[in-house]
């Protein structure tokens, strides 16, 4: 039974190692990536409650490794944020989000900022250099941030996010429920957008805990004079229910998957889209 033990041990090592060195070479291929623009975005409509209007867009990377093929941003973000190469990545996206933003002119552009990015003391200071250098228009920008981002970091990010909206940009508590922050920090935040997660959508019909959570969220958003996003949309159950709990706007694939700055063109080349 002890041999057995060690055999085991000996084996979740080697897995182990494996893990390892597997997530060295994607670290390697994803620093490759960056410098030589083998990642792209796609973007995600976000529309009015009844649907039918294009309000803005949510900028999401896209890697295609060269032999493996698509890798999930699930999977890359964190290798980007455990090495460090969310810094550099986070830039590249928010460059790329404005340059190609700016053939939408009034189009609302949201970009994710991990909590790592948003932490750098220069990070204000890169936002407004890529807003002078691409010319994209500061109030049509939303930064999106998760609850990890504020804690521990309450001084700091209090400051940065003022510096933010003073430059004319929006912020947007992404993920809004899943966390573990209080809700003081929702009055003491500047935000202007909660996005409810895609969690409490897809359980709407099913469970009454769900439907009353995202009521709860949508009269505290309104009540603190935010708006509110619905994230993961599927159904047309789940837009009417949303709707008639005053949510703002809604994202989710019943309006549109992720797409290439194209299929957004001609989305909005269509009458009546925005
Ligand atoms: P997120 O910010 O919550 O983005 C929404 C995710 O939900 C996206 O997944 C989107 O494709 C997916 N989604 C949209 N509509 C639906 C729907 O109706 N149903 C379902 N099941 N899913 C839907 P994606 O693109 O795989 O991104 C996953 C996460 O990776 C994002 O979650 C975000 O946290 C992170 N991420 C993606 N791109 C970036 C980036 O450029 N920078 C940073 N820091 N994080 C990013
Ligand atoms: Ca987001
Ligand atoms: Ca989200
Ligand atoms: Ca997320």
């Amino acid at each position: 039974a002890k041999n057995e033990g060690r055999n085991r041990a000996c084996i979740y090592d080697a897995a182990m190692d494996a893990d390892l060195s597997e997530r060295k070479q994607l670290e390697h291929d994803l620093r490759e990536a960056i410098a030589n623009d083998q990642l792209r975005l796609v973007y995600q409509p976000i529309v009015n409650g009844s649907g039918d209007t294009i309000l803005g867009v949510e900028a999401l990377s896209r890697w295609t490794h060269p032999t493996r093929g698509d890798i999930e941003p699930s999977q890359f973000i964190p290798i980007a944020e455990h090495s460090g190469l969310i810094i550099k990545l986070g830039e590249w996206v928010l460059r790329r989000a404005c340059t190609e933003g700016k053939q939408w002119p009034g189009l609302s552009m949201s970009v994710n900022v991990s909590a790592l990015q948003f932490r750098r003391p220069d990070f204000v200071d890169t936002v407004e250099r890529i807003l002078r250098e691409t010319g994209f228009d500061a109030s049509c920008l939303e930064l999106e941030i998760t609850e990890s981002t504020l804690i521990g970091n309450v001084d700091n990010a209090e400051t940065a996010m003022h510096r933010l909206k003073s430059i004319g940009l929006r912020l947007a508590l992404d993920d809004f429920g899943t966390g573990y922050s209080s809700l003081a920090y929702l009055r003491r935040f500047p935000f202007d957008k909660l996005k409810i997660d895609k969690s409490f959508v897809r359980s709407i019909e099913r469970s009454a805990d769900a439907a009353a959570i995202v009521h709860a969220i949508v009269g505290l958003g309104r009540g603190l004079g935010m708006r509110v996003t619905a994230e993961g949309v599927e159904t047309a159950e789940q837009q009417l229910f949303l709707r008639a709990a005053g949510v703002h706007s809604m994202q989710g694939y019943r309006f549109g998957r992720p797409g290439s700055p194209n299929l957004i063109s001609a989305r909005l080349a269509m009458p009546g889209s925005h």
